[in-house]
């Protein structure tokens, strides 16, 4: 059973602090949802885990099964296990999508152990169909020219595939109607086990009718300001956020707020502009 386990991370992009202090624990069996306003870090914590290499991690501690995850490239990542569906994935043109999928699969198989032809072929055709994907996807470039639906549905595709024991959804449900999400939702649902740990990052807890957590912890100025079950994934559904805040005192729960936010910007802007004269 594998442990993903997070101690007090803080990390930085473009020199400003976006996660000050996460904590958090995730074990084979368990299903925990991130929730919370734009702007509060989730993307950054899931890109911080997978090794991002924009985000610089300036204290505390990233472990799987007592492995140091943050001395690890981000192929060793992979390969020890952890995935992450990304909130929107890249098209990546010249590379077909099953080429991409066997060359990650067989990247995780030690050299005599690689993978057949046919048996890839038989449970790559198997994960399109139970996803209801069209036929003529393996052959195309990755998420090349895919609708928002397609590229989410691929990010689960590679999921069932590659058999992660921690996966991160970022934001599965967005882009997705009501029918796609129940595919999807079925899907990472039959994944469930004590061999998969999941972290469901969302804002809307429409996502958890359909992949159902144990834990809910809410983010706010980088950092888990609150957790726990059912009652406050409800009270959530129903009242927002806006209670928390009241609650903890919390006036902006952004991390970066807009007018550093446009400095940022422009200053990344001008950093652009001076690198290409
Ligand atoms: P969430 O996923 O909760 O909406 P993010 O983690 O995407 O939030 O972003 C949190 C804050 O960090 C935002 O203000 C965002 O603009 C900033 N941020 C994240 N990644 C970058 C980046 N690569 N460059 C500049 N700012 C970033
Ligand atoms: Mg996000």
């Amino acid at each position: 059973m594998a442990i993903l386990k997070i101690e007090n991370l803080h990390a930085k992009v473009e020199g400003k602090e976006i996660l000050k202090g996460v904590s958090l624990t995730i074990k084979g069996g368990e299903t925990h949802a991130i929730m919370g306003p734009n702007g509060t870090g989730k993307s950054t914590l899931a890109s911080v885990i997978m090794g991002h290499p924009r985000y610089e991690v300036t204290e505390g501690s990233i472990t799987l099964d007592g492995e140091d995850v943050l001395e690890m490239e981000v192929d060793e990542r992979a390969r020890a296990g952890l995935f992450l569906a990304m909130q929107s994935p890249a098209e990546v043109p010249g590379v077909t999508n099953s080429d991409f999928i066997k060359t990650a699969m067989n990247a995780r198989l030690d050299e005599d152990n690689k993978l057949s032809l046919f048996k890839f072929i038989r449970s790559y055709d198997k994960a399109v169909s139970e996803l209801k994907m069209s036929e003529d996807l393996p052959h195309r470039y990755l998420n090349e020219g895919f609708s928002g639906g397609e590229k989410k549905r691929n990010e689960i595709l590679q999921m069932k595939m590659l058999k992660p024991s921690i996966a991160i959804l970022d934001e599965i449900d967005s882009g997705l109607d009501v029918d796609a999400l129940k595919v999807v939702g079925d899907n990472v649902t039959e994944m469930k086990g004590q061999d998969l740990g999941l972290l469901l990052i969302t804002h809307y807890q429409r996502l958890l009718d359909y992949i159902s957590a144990d834990t809910v912890h809410v983010m706010m100025q980088g950092r888990i300001v609150k957790s726990g079950g059912v009652e406050l994934m409800k009270k959530i559904d129903t009242e927002g956020y806006e209670w928390i805040k009241d609650e903890l005192g919390i006036e902006d729960e952004r991390v970066i707020t807009e007018e550093d936010e446009e400095r940022i910007m422009l200053g990344s802007c001008a950093t652009k502009e001076a690198l290409e004269k």
